[in-house]
């Protein structure tokens, strides 16, 4: 996408660009430890965190490896471990 200076960008763009590439380290949620405060999807700058049946799970086409929401979770259920590329 060409960007020009002052100009207004469409919304829903984040959605072209996955950014899990640029990860070294991944998120590892332990769901026996979760007590489903919600706030690992509020924080994460990338919308990368879903509740689905349940269960907060990550997407990793989004995930950047940030570690803002492990940062974020009081109950230690999210563990940040380094990613093999
Ligand atoms: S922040 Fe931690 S405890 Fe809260 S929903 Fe996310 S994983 Fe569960
Ligand atoms: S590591 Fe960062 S980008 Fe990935 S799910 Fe957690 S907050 Fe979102």
């Amino acid at each position: 996408m060409k960007l020009i200076a002052g100009g207004v960008v469409k919304g829903g763009t984040s959605l072209d660009y996955k950014t899990g590439s640029w990860r070294d380290q991944m998120p590892v949620i332990r769901p026996e430890l979760c007590n489903h405060c919600g706030r690992c999807e509020m924080v994460c700058p990338d919308s990368a965190v879903h509740y689905v049946k349940d269960v907060y799970v990550i997407d990793v086409d989004y995930c950047k490896g940030c570690g803002l929401c492990a940062y974020e979770c009081h109950s230690e259920a999210i563990e940040m471990v380094k990613e093999e590329k």
